[in-house]
């Protein structure tokens, strides 16, 4: 099985050692021709508005909608989830629009506030130990989207989605490719 990690800005490198732990072969993916020879995808953690607008100088935008839309098999982390969502809401910035969620950039603070929690989540027996990093989280979120995991607004009492599954789509507002844990890159190859 063939899994491709976005390599335009961002931690691929991780997400790949993480494929690669699990015995996937991991390739940087820059190209349309790249995509198509993928079985899955990961885009990575970073800086939403850079990923967003290499991929457009990349000409990449059409492609990675065409593929997704039509099945590709996707994950995306924290900036990839911003990607891949529909809008932010803050101002407009290249995304992808094809997972069915509005996405509040940095929702949690600055990068002094980022932090670490254990998360349950949907479907897995053991708690996730989930990194957030100037982390996302999900304002609105479609009927089609299922939500896997939650945290509660610190100081607050409202909870966000923060791992959402939109059929073929995954999408996490942490890091899973920083910990040992590899059950949330299993889960994708699982949807492949
Ligand atoms: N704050 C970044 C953004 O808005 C995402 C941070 C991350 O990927 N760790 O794009």
């Amino acid at each position: 099985m063939r899994i491709g990690a976005l390599a335009l800005q961002g931690d691929f490198r991780e997400h790949l050692l993480t494929l690669r732990r699990l015995g996937v072969d991991a390739i940087e993916v820059r190209t349309s021709e790249e995509l198509e020879t993928l079985d899955g995808l990961v885009i990575p953690g970073g800086e939403s508005t850079a990923i967003g607008r290499l991929a457009r100088i990349y000409d990449l935008i059409d492609p990675l909608r065409s593929a997704i839309s039509t099945g590709l098999p996707v994950l995306g982390t924290c900036a990839g989830l911003i990607f891949l969502a529909a809008a932010t809401t803050g101002p407009e910035q290249p995304q992808l629009g094809v997972l069915d969620v509005v996405v509040e950039r940095n929702a949690f603070g600055r990068q002094v506030d980022s932090f670490e929690a254990d998360l349950d989540v949907a479907g897995f027996t053991d708690r996730v130990h989930a990194v957030f990093i100037r982390a996302p989280w999900i304002n609105k979120i479609g009927s089609t989207v299922e939500t896997l995991a939650s945290v509660v607004e610190p100081g607050g009492e409202e909870s966000h989605p923060v791992f959402v599954r939109q059929g073929n789509i995954l999408a996490t507002s942490f890091h899973p490719e920083l910990t040992e844990d590899t059950r949330i890159h299993e889960l994708l190859l699982e949807v492949c």
